[in-house]
Formats: C-alpha cells, structure tokens, sequence
C-alpha cells in the first residue's frame, strides 16, 4: 500500500493526493488502509460511519466525501468532523443555506463542488456550474471550495464518444476565472498524466484501484509499477482422478474430454470467488498456472490439476493476488479487479505480511 501510494504519487508530483478508501479500503480494511496510506495528504469515502471511524482512530488529516452529505442531518456530522464534502445538487445547497441561517454552520466546511462534464451521474452540468459555485461563496460558513470533476473513460486513450480530454476541455471552460484548488483525476486519470503533463491542473488527486495494485483496465498493474495488496490462497483439500465423459459440479456443465485429475480448492462464492467464472478462468496452484473447471460452489472451486502431477491435498492455491494479477482473473470471470476485491467476504481469514 505505501509502495503504491508512492507510485501515484510519483505519476502526479504537483498534487497531493486522497487516499481513497471507500468500501472498506476496496475490501482491505479500513484500520488496514490507515496505516498503509498514512502518507496520503487525505482520505476519501463515501460511508459517514467510515468517516467517523477514520477520526476516531486518529486520523487528523482531511477527509473527503466523495458523494458529499446524503441528508440535511449529516452536516452537524461534518462540521463536527471538519470533512470535507462533495456538493453534487442544489439540494445539498439548499441544505447549506438553511443550516447557515439556523446558525448551524459553526466553523468553515471545505467542500468539493462537483461538475458534470458528460459521465451524468452526479454535478453541476456546465452551465449551472458558476451559479452554484456563487451560492456557496455567499455562505460564511462555508471555507475552501474544490473544483472537481470525474472522467468517464481516462481507461480509454480512443474512447469515441466522450474522451478524456473532451471532459478536461468542458471542466476548464466551466471553471476559468474560478478561485480554488482542483480535482480531477481518478486512477486511470493519473496513468496518463504523463501525456496530459500540466493541462490537468489537479491540486489534488484522487487515486483508488492503484493504490491496491489494480488498475482500470488498459495496461497492466505491473506496467506501472504497483504492487498487489491483496493475495486470495486456498488449499486443495481434495483430488478425483476422472475418466473421459466424467463431468464436475453442479450442473454437470463441464465434461472431460480425457482421463484428467482434478483439484477441488477450499473457496467459493461464499469467500468472495465470482459464481460467473467461467472454464479456463486462471488459478495457480504450487505457483503454477492452470485453469478452473465445473461451476463454482459455495464453498469450492475445480481445477484442472492435469499438468501438476506433484499436486495434491495441501498444496498452495492462489486465486489472485502475488503472481496472479487479480485483473486477469477479473477479466477472465468478465469484471474488474475493484469488484473481486470489494466482495471478499468477511468469514475469509486475512492475514497481513
Ligand atoms: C472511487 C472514486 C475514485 C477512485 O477511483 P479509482 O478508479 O479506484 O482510482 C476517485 N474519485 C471518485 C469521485 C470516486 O468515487
């Protein structure tokens, strides 16, 4: 995780950078997280109970959320806390303004006004962007306001319908003349801010996958340098020789097309392995590459244990991780390596080392 955050730092050196943490640290831990990214300039998140937890296990540093406050009674929360807060809609504004007439506003709220430059999720298009920014400059209670923006495919150099530096033109356009830091990149932002160099303009970053050795899609995690931080093992726990015609797991789906033996691997959907792997999805067993074979199950997976006759109950099983990019495997079961992570299930033991 510091190695990582290096390296996102090292792709973006005239920005600080937010550790982003959402989803439990993309399901590493959020005690995990703080230690690993102690040299982040912040944390970002989107969970209030997170945010309150980060405080309460000593982060003094700021912390962002990313969708802001979801309810006029989180901004006591805020002030509270000192976060710093995503401003997406003018509800979020209206909610100010009657905080700030009830007197409820006590100390400065930092906030991020959000713009959409074309993914239509959540901001301010364009045009409604200086109107919103002067509604909250009118607020005493409102401190420093971040310009910030999310790109909708940064992963995609040739992205025909809305590139990158489309969304980059409308941002800037929206915001000349405007006060304030700003804050655009994602991950996949920061991989290219080498060809992009200072047309950015971020003051601050906003690294997420990286940071835990994945990446958006595109090149490899390797490519950039970045490490995994999170390594799935298993073990065999048993093996059945099987004859042609034999078939594995429910369903019967799968069928030998010759004698083969075949690993049964103590982890399923229960633990977090995608139920929609399909056959051929890698698995390394003893380090060695093979492929899964018969549906997974709640609590097994099969692997062709054909090539590895050595293998048998207790040999080592990676499902992702060192010497297994979670992002092949993700690509193989058709996601991406930030879902494979976020959905580790709680009953999987984690380790650290
Ligand atoms: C999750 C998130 C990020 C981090 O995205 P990655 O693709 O994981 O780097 C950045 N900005 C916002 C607003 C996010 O919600």
């Amino acid at each position: 995780m510091q190695h990582n955050l290096a390296r996102a730092k090292a792709c973006a050196p005239q920005a600080r950078a937010w550790g982003v943490v959402k989803a439990n640290a993309y399901g590493h831990g959020l005690e995990r997280a703080l230690r690993g990214f102690a040299a982040a300039d912040g944390l970002a998140l989107v969970e209030f109970d997170n945010a309150v937890r980060l405080r309460e296990l000593g982060w003094t540093k700021p912390i962002l959320l990313l969708e802001g406050f979801f309810d006029p009674s989180d901004l006591e929360l805020m002030v509270r806390h000192r976060f710093n807060g995503a401003v997406h809609c003018v509800e979020q504004i209206e909610w100010l303004e009657a905080a700030q007439r009830a007197g409820r506003l006590t100390a400065p709220l930092d906030l991020h006004l959000k713009m959409n430059t074309g993914m239509n999720r959540l901001g301010f298009t364009p045009a409604a962007y200086g109107a919103a920014h002067a509604r909250l400059r009118a607020l005493a209670g409102v401190g420093e306001i971040t310009l910030m923006t999310h790109f909708a495919n940064a992963d995609d150099a040739a992205h025909p319908r809305l590139p990158m530096r489309e969304q980059l033109r409308r941002f800037h356009a929206a915001t000349a003349g405007l006060p304030g830091p700003r804050s655009l990149s994602n991950s996949a932002g920061i991989f290219r801010q080498a060809e992009f160099g200072d047309q950015l303009g971020n003051d601050w970053v906003r690294p997420g996958i990286m940071l835990y050795g994945g990446t958006p899609g595109g090149k490899s995690a390797a490519d950039f340098g970045l490490l995994p931080t999170m390594t799935l093992t298993s073990e065999i726990i048993g093996v059945q020789q099987i004859a042609v015609g034999d078939a594995v797991g429910y369903g019967s789906r799968f069928e030998a097309d010759g004698p083969m033996r075949v690993g049964v691997v103590a982890c399923g959907y229960a633990d977090g392995y995608p139920r929609h792997a399909p056959l051929g999805t890698p698995v390394l067993v003893d380090g060695v590459r093979t492929r899964l074979v018969g549906r997974v199950s709640m609590d097994m997976i099969t692997v062709d244990l054909t090539a590895l006759p050595q293998a048998r109950v207790g040999s080592k099983v990676t499902l992702w991780g060192r010497g297994l990019p979670i992002d092949d495997v993700a690509e193989a079961a058709g996601t991406i390596g930030y879902e494979l992570m976020c959905a580790l299930a709680p009953r999987v033991p984690v380790v650290e080392g």
